[in-house]
């Protein structure tokens, strides 16, 4: 997790052109933030992860899957980054900010990202 937070990933860039291109502003790396999210707008109250499957188990795609070797280490320390994540998703909204998580296998489909994000964008935050 160390390792990933520190780097700024490819899908992170991805995430961050897409956002440009729609003229949205986000600072990276808010670590002023609980849970210093990847992107973030203060004034809009909007924050967004931009995960990696594996590391961050999306169960949903075939990158989030445990390890057959080492099964239970890697058992724990993915179900312990599923469990970190959905405490800071769960402490940004109570700090009134509308959040979002971009998968790094939703990226390649710009077109329904686009969507995705335009969505999140424009809808109220609650703070
Ligand atoms: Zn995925």
């Amino acid at each position: 997790m160390q390792r990933v937070r520190r780097a700024r990933t490819k899908p992170e860039l991805l995430f961050e052109e897409l956002a440009r291109a729609l003229g949205y502003r986000f600072r990276r790396n808010v670590q002023s933030l609980q849970g210093s999210p990847d992107f973030a707008n203060k004034r809009r109250r909007k924050v967004v992860f931009v995960h990696g499957c594996f590391w961050h188990y999306h169960q949903q795609c075939g990158r989030g899957r445990i390890p057959r070797r080492n099964r239970g280490f890697w058992e724990s320390k993915l179900l312990s980054n599923v469990e970190r994540d959905r405490r800071k998703v769960r402490e940004l909204r109570e700090a009134g900010y509308d959040v979002l998580v971009v998968w790094e296998c939703e990226i390649r489909s710009s077109a329904a990202l686009r969507r995705k994000v335009r969505k999140f964008w424009e809808r109220p935050s609650r703070g």
